[in-house]
Formats: C-alpha cells, structure tokens, sequence
C-alpha cells in the first residue's frame, strides 16, 4: 500500500481521504441509549481538527445506540424488518450529526441509501466524491441499505467506492487485542498486523463480510479508542496509534 502524501500550508499528511467509522455507541457516552450531546461535540471537535489540516472526510454512521437488527429480532420482530429499523437508526444519528456539525461551521452533507428525499440526499458516489473535493465532510447513513449488513460492511463499501486511504474505525478500546483484554491480563495488543493474520488468528475487528472485502481491495484499517481525546489528529499526522492492518507491512 502506497499512502497518498498530500502537502498542505507546507505541512506533509499522511492521507488525503479518510473514511470514518462512527458507531452509534461511540454517541452514547455513558447513556444506555441515544446520544449524549458532550460526547457528540466532542467527537465533532475532533473530527474538525483533521478537517481544518485539509484532511477529506466521510463518515459512515451506525444506529446501534437507538436499535439494532438483532437486538429486535429477540423481541419477535421480523428479521428484515428489524433490520430496516436499524438503518434508519443510523438515518436519525445522521440527521443529529450532520446538524451539529453543521453548527459548528463544518460544511458537511448527509447522504442516505434508503431514499427519504425531503430528509437527505439520496447516496451517489460521484456526488459524494465532489462534495469531499470540495472539502466538505460527507455523512454516509442508511448502510447498505440492504437486511443482513451491518454499518461496517457500508464502511467498507464506501471507502472503497469514495478512494479512501484508510478507514479509521473509532472504538471503545485501544485496538486489536490477542484476547480479550477484560479476560485475559497477557492479552496483546497488536499494534501492526495484516488483513490475512487478523483472518488466521480469528481476531474480532468487524463483521466478516465487512473485513473480507477490505481485505479483498487492500483497504488499510485503523482500529482505535475515539475516547483518547486528539487521537484523530494524531493518527492523521502519521503517529502509531491503535492498531494499523494493512496487506502487508
Ligand atoms: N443495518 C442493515 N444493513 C446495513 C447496515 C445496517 O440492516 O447495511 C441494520 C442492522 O440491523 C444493524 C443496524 O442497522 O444492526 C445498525 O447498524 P450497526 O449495527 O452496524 O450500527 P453500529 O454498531 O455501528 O452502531
């Protein structure tokens, strides 16, 4: 993988475009559900830190803070129809995000793949691509738009589709462990690794299907702890931080 180097104010990057993995979750903060709103302006301080550098923005968004697919189906609820009600999950957080971050002077679009017109646009990848050369952050909801995916494989998808360098998957925990580090003390965490170890020794980074196709079109992966404050500058500006899984090293 050959990075894009892009020299900005006389300032060098490591990337030009990244693709943001947001969880519903990671809005949360300490609530059980929903969005905590210090913890929305904080992740959006810190993604106007990068914006601000010149960095180009998407964001895919996940609802699982409002309902997931598989959380429903334990209450009787129809499969597919669980699922449509987590995308629009990810719709509402998008509509919250985009209006924030709107607030705070960022020129930010929400695209939508389940087509509510008078709410969002409608997800167009050449659309998508202008607005990010314009330097406008693009808000990707509705995942696939499709049952049976998560928001990671949409990540994936759409960083594939927009030419992103990376996607930075902001979690709540440092990176990719050996074990699970509230189990196991001596649980490593890893701090380089390739698609294919993370395949062999059957680590947790996202759903399967999503990690395939990164792996597939050698998308490199940032897993990291959006609660370390400044993080997102960090690791645009080259620093190690979380775990980096690229196709080789
Ligand atoms: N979902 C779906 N298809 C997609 C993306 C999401 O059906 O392409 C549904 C699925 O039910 C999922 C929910 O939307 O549980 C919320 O997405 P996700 O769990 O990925 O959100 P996150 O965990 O990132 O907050």
């Amino acid at each position: 993988m050959s990075y894009i180097y892009e020299k900005k104010n006389d300032r060098v990057f490591k990337f030009k475009r990244v693709l943001i993995k947001l969880s519903g979750e990671s809005l949360q903060g300490n609530n059980q559900f929903g969005i905590d709103v210090n913890e929305l302006n904080r992740i959006i301080k810190e993604i106007k830190n990068i914006v601000n550098l010149g960095i180009q923005v998407g964001i895919v968004i996940g609802g699982g803070n409002i309902f997931r697919g598989d959380k429903l189906v334990q209450f009787g609820i129809n499969r597919v129809v669980s699922d449509h009600v987590g995308m629009l999950s990810t719709i509402i957080n998008g509509l919250i995000l985009h209006d924030a971050m709107n607030k705070k002077n960022i020129k930010t679009h929400l695209m939508s793949t389940v087509p509510i017109k008078s709410v969002c646009a409608m997800y167009h990848f050449k659309k998508a691509i202008s607005w990010l050369n314009n330097q406008h952050v693009v808000i990707f909801s509705g995942g696939l738009g499709n049952p049976c995916f998560t928001t990671d494989s949409a990540a994936c998808l759409r960083a594939i589709e927009i030419q992103a360098d990376i996607i930075l998957k902001g979690t709540r925990v440092n990176g990719v462990y050996s074990s699970d580090p509230k189990k196991n003390l001596n649980s490593k965490l890893y701090k380089k690794i390739t698609h294919n170890e993370v395949l062999n020794k059957e680590l947790k980074v996202m759903d399967l299907s999503a990690f395939i196709l990164a792996r597939d079109y050698k998308l490199p992966i940032c897993i990291f702890n959006i609660c370390n404050p400044g993080i997102l500058y960090r690791i645009v500006i080259g620093n190690q931080e979380g775990t980096l899984i690229q196709s080789s090293f």
